[in-house]
């Protein structure tokens, strides 16, 4: 399914060397390298700014009104005091199709992505499911014509209401049917900050039976295992794993999962705030690469971690002692991994292809060699 590399796609490139001044480091690299994510969480795509002029707007309290310290928690409290504001400034479908096109376009920018797939939780809305379904797809749709960027949409379980809501979330999932919608997922935790994962099983075989993909959350939190890993994959039937870290308490389920090619959606940024996992080369997704999972990289909640899809790739794979051959196979590892129909899939990864290539050539190595030597100092 992958397609010729053309050697010089838009005609114009130089046949040799890049001159010194078109030559790029390995951050800007990274950070101009196509990319798809496949593990982001919609509400937390506002931007910090229109969060608070919202806030504002709407009367909704935030812990401080300064972009600049909003999401600078030290504490779950204050982040949980944001991530519950941040739910009640979506009034009105105008809101949902604003912030979801504002996103794209920041993305776009920053990080060059060209694909997204969004959880969302209708549970947590003060409108339907119909409503909020329309005014992602509006924005999105409208982000997608403005800057190129393609997304898929992935109703999400949330696990601190009853697994019987979870279900009822499938069959509205169902009933509505709109092609923009790919397959299910979660968000939340259980309401004893628990994974269990097999609460939701009935929602997974309904989705299963209906053709519906399918993927989950577990093996992210501490006190979580492989075992979790191993009812997402056995007993959900999962396509695809969400975070998954500590696959790596059970080498067993670790090959297994390496057999399986089964992709890993892993999200740097938000294992440093929630599990204080610095970035370096013995971090868990580091070692999950090293061990041959098939990891993908994402932002989880860009705007309440400071994170976007550019910073992920160009901060954390140098630190974890990855050169150009590793952050290749990630972004592409994303295209193959997406949800969206074969054929759109197949033009992704051409165009990806071909832009990687024309990146390569502008490559200075001298930068990758400082970059992995300063990671491999510590
Ligand atoms: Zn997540």
């Amino acid at each position: 399914m992958s397609a010729e590399k053309s050697p010089d796609p838009k005609g114009d490139a130089a046949p040799g060397a890049p001159s010194a001044e078109e030559r790029i480091s390995y951050r800007e690299y990274l950070r101009r390298l196509p990319k798809a994510e496949l593990h982001c969480h919609f509400v937390a795509t506002i931007q910090p700014s229109t969060l608070v002029e919202l806030a504002r707007a709407h009367g909704v309290a935030l812990p401080t009104y300064d972009t600049d310290a909003l999401f600078d928690y030290d504490n779950i409290v204050d982040f949980l005091a944001v991530f519950k504001a941040a739910g009640e400034v979506f009034v009105d479908k105008g809101v949902v199709e604003r912030v979801a096109y504002e996103s794209v376009g920041h993305a776009a920018r920053t990080g060059n992505l060209r694909y997204r797939e969004y959880f969302v939780n209708p549970d947590t809305f003060r409108f339907g499911y119909r409503e909020l379904l329309d005014g992602m797809v509006a924005g999105l749709q409208a982000a997608e014509a403005d800057f190129g960027v393609g997304f898929g949409i992935i109703p999400a379980i949330a696990r601190h209401l009853t697994p019987e809501v979870g279900v009822e979330l499938v069959e509205k999932v169902l009933d509505d049917g709109r092609p923009e919608v790919l397959g299910i997922g979660q968000d939340y935790l259980a309401p004893d900050d628990s994974e269990s994962p097999h609460l939701f099983a009935a929602a997974y075989r309904l989705a299963e039976r209906h053709g519906l993909r399918r993927t989950a959350h577990v093996g992210e939190i501490p006190g979580s295992s492989a075992a979790e890993v191993v009812v997402a994959i056995d007993e959900l039937h999962c396509q695809r794993v969400d975070h998954g870290y500590h696959i790596l308490s059970d080498p067993a389920v670790v090959e297994r999962a390496v057999q399986l090619k089964i992709p890993f959606t892993c999200t740097p940024s938000s294992t440093r705030v929630l599990s204080g996992w610095e970035f370096g080369p013995s971090h868990p997704i580091a070692s999950m690469v090293r061990q041959g999972l098939n990891v993908t990289i994402a932002t989880d909640d860009p705007t309440f971690f400071s994170a976007d899809i550019g910073r992920e790739f160009a901060e954390v794979l140098p630190a974890f002692g990855f050169g150009p051959d590793v952050a290749r196979r990630l972004a592409l590892a994303a295209i193959d991994a997406a949800w969206c129909p074969p054929a759109a899939r197949v033009a992704l990864r051409a165009g990806f292809e071909e832009e990687v290539a024309h990146l390569d050539a502008l490559l200075d190595p001298a930068s990758v060699r400082e970059d992995l030597q300063a990671s491999a100092a510590g």
